[in-house]
Order: structure tokens, then sequence, then C-alpha cells
């Protein structure tokens, strides 16, 4: 697909999403939290839901850990709008409080469409939920910084799960792996990762029927 096709099909789809009624934190929300950044993505990155500032602004990523995630994007030469960043929920739950299986389920389809367009070479998931979505049954303090191979949205795409940048602000050993992690995007982004480093998922079936 071409450039502009991607940026008119993001649009489009945005345009048909914006005012979900499908669960209810459509009743508490401020602002639909659709996602930032460029249609040509190659990166996509993937938190959990809009917090406070995201809910108010109805961009992801605004507060903190925002800020966070903008000077470790800069420390691999990337700027937001090179990249894609979405959340696995559209809107804030109240209280920020942990979002419900119920409320995963409602909005991943608007998340694989989203993949669909953009088609980015890598996944980043930040924090457990966006991980678990991907990688079910994986703790996250074991596999942080390993790439694998998944089969998404019709093709085979790099998924690079990280700390969520919120936790890396409240722990200094998070910060450092974290920030360590985030180097090795670009390896993954260029050349053809080193097979120790990347697995072929085996149970596609098991990640398939999560998307
Ligand atoms: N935390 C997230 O996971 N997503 C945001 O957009 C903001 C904070």
């Amino acid at each position: 697909m071409e450039g502009s096709d991607k940026r008119e099909r993001l649009k489009d789809f945005y345009l048909k999403t914006r005012n979900c009624e499908k669960c209810g934190l459509a009743k508490s929300r401020t602002k639909f939290v659709f996602g930032s950044g460029s249609a040509e993505a190659k990166i996509m990155f993937v938190g959990e839901a809009p917090g406070k500032n995201e809910d108010l602004q109805g961009l992801p990523f605004v507060g903190q850990a925002g800020k966070l995630l903008d000077e470790l994007l800069y420390s691999i030469g990337f700027d937001r709008n090179e990249v894609f960043i979405a959340n696995v929920l559209k809107c804030r739950p109240p209280g920020n409080r942990d979002p419900r299986i119920e409320e995963i389920t409602t909005c991943k389809d608007y998340l694989m469409e989203q993949i669909k367009i953009i088609d980015p070479r890598i996944i980043v998931t930040l924090g457990r939920f966006s991980m678990n979505k991907f990688l079910p049954g994986e703790y996250i303090s074991q596999i942080h910084g390993q790439a694998r191979f998944i089969n998404l949205a019709d093709k085979k795409r790099i998924i690079i799960p990280m700390y969520h940048p919120a936790a890396a602000l409240r722990n200094g050993r998070i910060m450092k792996e974290i920030k360590e992690d985030f180097q090795k995007i670009e390896k993954f982004l260029f050349g053809e990762p080193e097979i120790e480093e990347v697995k072929e998922e085996e149970d596609k079936e098991k990640q398939l029927s999560l998307v």
C-alpha cells in the first residue's frame, strides 16, 4: 500500500471509530485516544491505556511516561512523528485502574486494524498488558528486550516486549534495562535479527486466537 493510501485509510478508520460506545469506558472518557504518529511507520509502540493527560488531550503518552518515551526514542534517533504510538485500550479506565478482560476483548479489533493499515515491521509492547496481548503467558521480567517473530495480520512481524516507561520512572533498575532494550531496536529494524535472539513462535494458533 502506498503511504498516502495508508494515511487515508488510517484517517477514515479514526473517523469511523472515534465515537465508539462499545464498552462502558465510553461514558467516563473525555476523549477517545486513537493513537498518533506516522501511517507509514516501521515501528509501532503499544502501551496499555490512556491516563489522565491522554484522556484530556486525546493523544497517547503525553504525561511523564510519554516524556520518557520521547527521550528513549530520541536516544535511538527517532521522533515520535516517525513511529506510531497506540494503546491496547483507546479509552481511559477510571482512576487509571487496570484494563478489564472484557474491555481488552472489545477493543482488540481497533489495534489489529491499525496494525493491518500501518503494517509495521516491529511492534514494541510497553508493559505487561500489551505484551500479554501478543505473547500470552509470558513474564516481562524474563523476556523484556528479546525479539520474537509472530504471525500477525497476515504477516510475520517482530515483537519486542519492553517494560512500561511508567515502571522505569519508579524503579532505577528498570530504567537501566529499558534504556538498554531500546538500543536493540535499530538492529532489528535494519538487519536480520541474530538467530539466538529471535525465536519463531511455535504456538501460532494461540496468538492468532487473540487477535
Ligand atoms: N500509559 C499508557 O500505557 N499509555 C498512555 O497513552 C499513557 C500512559
